[in-house]
């Protein structure tokens, strides 16, 4: 059996103690109660990294328990003091980054360069709600009558539990666990079984930070569903925080309707990227490489469905073609990288289906279109024109690194394409028009709007979804309100 990290995992960090492969319950580092573990492997090679801890519903059930205990002590805090703690996590991700980066990189995939870049985006989730963590502000409410006062508390809504997805290992917790922690909250994380080793690491640097036993636990475990069986059925967790497909939100919220949990859902999407005839081309191009190819098309924000209008549709393809061209496929480990290897052999086997799909739809490929001739999980980044509306790709989230263009004549038209999905996460539009830009963005039925740009996540915005894409948001100064109630106090006989 391979041992817990083999020698050439090992050999890329520095700080060994962040190599952790023990869930962590209650303060402590926890092997499964069976002693059995799953591996984790390199998607680049194939290759098992790493043994980690196979931890099933008992482990869940301890670590949820000690949430239980821990959340009287915490909540009792002042905000202050938990921004504190909060604020030495997210620097401590920064000073480890390029180890948390190599970590992330190897069981991943994605180029160091953009690990690098999440975990830098990440520590920004502890430091901005640990500033928030100091403005859990209710409110004084004007009274009917006057012998009354009537206050509204902002209390946290008690233990909670994240589960996670493997494109993004590190962001998609710091999004949870930072406003859990700043509103109050104690939470047991389970992160996606592929990447549990970035999500062990950060915690490693929490306990350095000094997060109090219990406040955040993680469980690890290759059977997801009994592990969320426990989240979701259990009467002491108050909220559910997901991140993953609709296909498995919508079941979980069904688990959580029992209890009558909160839930938050940062579901799937099928980004509309729309280009218009008066649009700066070249940006649009720029853009759409970020929107497309970042993470090999691996993001639920990831651009889907390219509709350009007619008149600078050549234009566009043959710049965009260049772009694409240019991308360089390899491990996240060699230089300069821009498109990694895909999660597994089944992401591989989902872009091969969408792009033969795509092709017997009528479209035509203009760059790859096949799967690279690097052996393993490595496809080409991939350029489609002429993908009808109905083909796959036109309907459901490719998670890889191609692109498929199809045209439209006016703005009606092209809102009427991008809103004819029963998902609505993210949409770019390029176009130079002012009105245009207020009339679009208020026309398209999605969560988020990038005009002019292949990129808008920032810890300050609210990230989420609209329609089949979610329900709340994260990161910004609404972030907190998923992770806190309302409390009306009426004061009367005053
Ligand atoms: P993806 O298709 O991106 O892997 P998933 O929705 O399958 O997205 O996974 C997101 C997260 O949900 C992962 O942590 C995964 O282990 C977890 N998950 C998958 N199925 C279940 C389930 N039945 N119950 C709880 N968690 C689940």
């Amino acid at each position: 059996m391979t041992p817990a990290i083999t020698p050439a995992f090992a050999a890329a960090v520095n700080d060994h103690t962040l190599m952790q492969t023990d869930g962590f319950i209650d303060g402590h580092w926890s092997a499964a109660d069976s002693g059995a573990t799953f591996g984790v492997d390199d998607p680049a090679t194939g290759e098992i990294i790493a043994q980690v801890a196979n931890m099933g519903a008992a482990e869940t059930k301890r670590a949820i328990q000690a949430a239980q205990r821990a959340f009287g002590p915490w909540s009792a805090r002042t905000g202050k003091e938990r921004g504190a703690i909060l604020r030495r996590w997210s620097e401590l991700l920064v000073a480890n980054v390029s180890d948390l980066a190599q970590i992330m990189t190897a069981e991943q995939g994605k180029p160091l360069a953009e690990a690098t870049g999440e975990i830098t985006y990440a520590a920004s989730f502890f430091e901005w709600f640990a500033e928030e963590a100091r403005r859990c502000d209710g409110a004084v409410i004007t009274s009917p009558t006057a012998d009354r006062r009537l206050i509204a508390l902002r209390q946290p809504v008690g233990v909670t539990a994240g589960i996670t997805p493997w494109n993004f290992p590190a962001a998609m917790i710091t999004r949870k666990v930072g406003p859990a922690l700043a509103v109050g909250c104690t939470i047991v994380v389970k992160p996606a079984e592929a990447t549990p080793l970035t999500a062990l690491a950060m915690m490693e640097l929490g306990r350095r930070a000094g997060v109090p036993a219990g406040v955040v636990n993680i469980i690890v475990g290759d059977d997801a569903a009994a592990i969320g069986d426990e989240l979701t059925a259990n009467p002491i967790v108050r909220k559910l925080s997901f991140t993953g497909s609709t296909r498995v939100g919508k079941l979980l919220v069904r688990q959580c309707s029992d209890t009558m949990k909160k839930v938050s859902m940062e579901l799937g999407g099928n980004a509309p990227f729309i280009v218009f005839d008066d649009a700066d081309i070249d940006a649009a191009v720029t853009a759409a490489v970020v929107a497309k190819y970042r993470n090999s098309g691996q993001a639920c924000t990831a651009a889907q469905r390219f509709l350009v209008q007619r008149s600078v549709h050549h234009d566009f393809v043959s710049k965009l073609a260049n772009a694409v061209r240019a991308l360089k496929v390899g491990s996240g480990t060699e230089p300069d990288v821009n498109v990694g290897p895909l999660i597994n052999d089944a992401a591989l086997d989902k872009v091969r289906a969408h792009v033969a799909d795509a092709i017997d739809r009528g479209a035509t490929v203009v760059v790859g279109g096949e799967r690279h001739q690097r052996a393993g999980r490595f496809f080409q980044p991939t350029l489609l024109d002429n993908v009808a509306p109905d083909a796959l790709m036109g309907c459901e989230e490719t998670f890889g690194p191609v692109a498929g263009v199809s045209t439209f004549d006016t703005e009606d038209e092209a809102v009427r394409l991008a809103n004819d999905t029963p998902y609505g996460l993210t949409a770019y539009f390029f176009t130079r028009d002012n009105a245009r830009v207020w009339r679009v963005g208020a026309a398209i039925e999605s969560g988020m709007v990038a005009v002019n740009t292949g990129l808008l996540s920032t810890a300050e915005a609210p990230f989420g979804g609209v329609k089949e894409s979610g329900l709340g948001r994260e990161g910004s100064r609404w972030g907190m309100d998923d992770w806190s109630e309302l409390k009306y106090l009426a004061i009367a006989g005053l």
